[in-house]
């Protein structure tokens, strides 16, 4: 019998169509074999996974790395560290940085930084702002665009410089451009004259604290980003693009994606850990102000956005991980304006989900598919997202019974929090390998910068 680099004993192997306990036979960087546990199949090194679930690396295309231009947040070792640590293989870099990669030679310099910086797998979403450039990226090995559909500020802050879109007229030229590339066009939907009015009848009445933020975009039922979602339905309609939704919280806009769906369109669409686990939850906004909010999501929405995930209208969860420093956040118990909007999740939505599946809302095959084939698969990276032969060897061992509490001692993000701290969560990540080699064991991030390789599709 040939000799194997790796065999991975006695795990129970977790695909999104099911489970075996079986060994994993690993060669170079690739998955050689999935065979009956006890085989005795010889290898050069062994690990012994018994009593451990083996699940594919996690692929987290939605992830701010702030790295060019607010490296005070995190950049790209630190961002790739703490995916390591959260049984993150693939991690998508979006593009609200300075400068923001919407043109080649912008992203050409990120992606020779991240080819020293990174410590697991990468890649970068280009902002499909500049029709001139759209082909020119699309051929760089990026694996989708992204638009903020939010007017332009100009400003760092509330919206990315350089980066929203929301005039109608450059959405249909965009889309009908991003469709002749092939890929998906990821589109944060938001009606920002809608929001304009609902903003100013909140500050009319003196409302402008964490409170009122979280209300004032959850106002009407989530018109902010259903009216919107309806505007980019109906371009994807016109123009064929990959349509690619991010960001679901309401259930209308589970509503919209599963209408396109059933028409056979080509929309998929995204969820954040903050919309079930976190903004749902006002107490929780309570308790964290704005540390708690991304967005609020009104209990009303949430049987919709678990059924969502379970049927397949929700494609897929990205953690749309967002490192603001504390001191960013503070201001937001005067003034939710003030406060940076997002929230860090990193190393945490692998574990949160796992313990979801505790309570029934989902499985663990449901856990693979959203957090790892999907995202795979929408994207293009055929090597990623399923344990099987001729695949990367990205997997991660997870202990289904660790009983932890989440704090901010695990945070290796360099925001220093995590507004999930305190939580008791049942479901750890003991160990995450990168290609055949450990990147996360014993707690300890063990990979190196220069490590990740770009993840390109195809
Ligand atoms: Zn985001």
């Amino acid at each position: 019998m040939a000799r194997h680099d790796l065999a991975i004993r006695g795990g129970t192997v977790v695909n999104a169509w099911g489970r075996q306990v079986a060994d994993v036979l690993v060669d170079g960087e690739r998955i050689s074999g999935i065979v009956d546990p006890g085989s005795g199949v010889p290898a050069t090194r062994v690990i012994d996974a018994d009593g451990l679930m083996i699940l594919p690396g996690l692929v987290d295309t939605h992830c701010h790395h702030r790295d060019p231009g607010f490296t005070h947040k995190e950049d790209a070792t630190t961002a790739t560290r703490a995916a390591a640590a959260g049984g993150v293989t693939t991690t998508f870099a979006m593009p609200n940085v300075s400068p923001p990669p919407k043109d080649a030679a912008t992203l050409a310099s990120m992606i020779e930084h991240y080819r020293e910086a990174a410590v697991v797998d990468w890649n970068i979403n280009a902002a499909a702002t500049d029709p001139d450039q759209i082909a020119t990226l699309a051929g760089m090995g990026i694996a989708g665009f992204k638009i903020y559909m939010v007017a332009d500020t100009g400003r760092d802050y509330p919206h990315m410089p350089g980066l929203g879109v929301h005039d109608h007229g450059r959405l249909l030229e965009i889309f009908t451009l991003v469709e002749r590339t092939g890929l998906p066009v990821m589109v944060h939907v938001h009606d920002q004259s809608i929001m304009d009015v609902i903003e100013q009848d909140y500050w009319s009445r003196g409302e402008r604290d964490y409170r009122a933020y979280a209300r004032a975009y959850a106002e009407h039922d989530g018109i902010v980003w259903e009216v919107a979602l309806a505007v980019v339905l109906r371009i994807q309609q016109s123009t064929g693009a990959r349509l690619h939704v991010l960001h679901m919280q309401t259930a209308g806009m589970v509503d919209q994606i599963r209408a396109a769906k059933a028409q056979g369109r080509d929309v998929t669409s995204e969820i954040n850990p903050w919309a079930v686990f976190l903004g749902n939850d006002w107490d929780t906004v309570e308790r964290l102000g704005s540390y708690a909010l991304s967005f609020w999501v009104p209990p009303k929405h949430e049987g919709s956005l678990w059924d969502g995930m379970r049927d397949g209208t929700i494609d897929l969860v990205a953690t749309d991980h967002a490192p603001h420093l504390a001191a960013e956040k503070e201001p937001g118990w005067e003034d939710g304006w003030a406060a940076h909007t997002g929230t860090p999740s990193l190393e945490f939505y692998g574990p949160l989900l796992l313990d979801a599946t505790r309570s029934g809302r989902i499985t663990l095959e449901d856990v693979v598919r959203l957090t790892s084939t999907r995202p795979a698969e929408i994207f293009g990276l055929s090597r990623k997202g399923r344990i099987e032969a001729g695949r990367d060897a990205d997997l991660v061992l997870v202990d289904p019974e660790r009983s932890w509490v989440i704090s901010n001692d695990h945070v290796l993000s360099k925001c220093g929090w995590t507004p999930y701290a305190g939580r008791r969560v049942v479901g750890g990540i003991d160990a995450t390998l990168l290609r055949g080699r450990m990147v996360y064991e014993h707690g300890e991030v063990v990979g190196m910068p220069g490590r990740g390789r770009m993840a390109t599709p195809g």
